[in-house]
């Protein structure tokens, strides 16, 4: 039997999220395997628009109308299988078992609304408090995200604060059920450097406070270096290499996090070292045939245009998705 403390807090296998459009129909995310363990950091890395926030709407199941969770998908999460949970079911999940952070708070917070209003209120969609219950709640919330005079700013309206202030406010709703899981969707990027590292360090710390687990969503190595344990580098829908931040950073296996790796910041952030991956990510609705890396693979064989490559093991918990390595190359 598993013992729960050492099961892991989030196992997801074969995740595959379809989108419909007018003409057609195609997998944007295919068959993406992703382990949290309590209390773990993990990142989900790749360029915009390889599919990193669907995984992660797939996971809350909050899915736009012309997606859909397809087969073989199975999300567990603390034992339970959220893929085939009721939409009341996975109401009661988000929030309390897990919760996400946006990109943008000024799209996901409503203009005409105090904070406080808006903070109580996501507080009572997930708990049946009263409204006075609720608001406490809230401000101790807002307290917890180090946001001074909290009882002031309850009474201000989004506008009033600044990008720093408004995602802690997203922040301050996303952990006020104390969620084992906080999904942070690129939670940094409106925000300047400097801020940056604030709310980055005010997530690293609630997370050690409340001891919950993080995915974070990003296309920043830096961050990555950073803050989490381990990495998952995506492509073009797929999952192309997993590794420890440390075995990564070290000994990027996989292409295309070689070259992830050359066009991002330097990590100490001093120097710039941009060096661009050549070509474009390919259009999901006609990914093309064998390793979908294979137009931009600066590496690539003959056998890539034809193949699609599994993963190969490379021990230490480091497999990536590579026709050389299966070659030995
Ligand atoms: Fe490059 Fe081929 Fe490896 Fe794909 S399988 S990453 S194209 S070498």
């Amino acid at each position: 039997m598993t013992d729960h403390a050492t099961a892991p807090l989030l196992c997801v296998r074969g995740l595959t999220t379809t989108l419909r459009t007018d003409t057609s129909e195609f997998d944007a995310v295919s068959d993406v395997s992703i382990t949290i363990g309590r209390g773990e950091a993990v990142a989900l890395v790749g360029e915009s628009g390889c599919g990193k926030s669907l995984t992660a709407l797939s996971l809350m199941r909050l899915l736009p109308s012309v997606a859909r969770l397809s087969p073989p998908t199975s999300v567990t999460f603390d034992g339970v299988d959220l893929a085939t949970q009721d939409d009341a079911e996975m109401r009661k999940a988000r929030g309390r078992k897990m919760a996400m952070i946006f990109q943008d708070p000024l799209t996901f917070l409503n203009p005409v609304m105090r904070i406080g209003d808006q903070v109580t209120e996501a507080i009572r969609v997930h708990n049946v408090l009263t409204k006075a219950e609720a608001s406490q709640l809230a401000l101790e919330s807002l307290e917890r995200v180090r946001i001074t005079a909290p009882a002031q700013v309850m009474r201000y309206y989004p506008h009033q604060l600044s990008g720093g202030m408004r995602q802690r406010i997203l922040i301050a709703m996303a952990i006020s059920c104390k969620p084992e899981l906080l999904i942070a969707d690129e939670p940094t990027t409106a925000l300047d450097v400097t801020i940056q590292a604030q709310i980055m360090d005010l997530l690293a710390d609630l997370r050690r406070e409340l001891g919950s687990s993080m995915l974070l969503i990003t296309h920043d190595m830096g961050l990555v270096a950073e803050y989490v344990d381990r990495v998952y580098v995506m492509y073009a829908g797929e999952i192309v290499e997993e590794a420890s931040v440390f075995d990564l950073f070290a000994a990027p296996k996989h292409p295309y996090t070689q070259a992830l790796l050359k066009s991002s910041l330097s990590v100490d952030r001093r120097t710039e070292v941009f060096e661009t991956i050549a070509g474009v990510p390919p259009n999901l609705a006609n990914a093309p045939k064998g390793c979908r890396f294979h137009p931009r693979c600066p590496v690539a064989i003959e056998r890539c245009a034809r193949e699609h490559p599994g993963f190969t093991d490379m021990g230490n918990a480091q497999r990536a998705r590579c026709l050389l390595l299966e070659e030995g190359a």
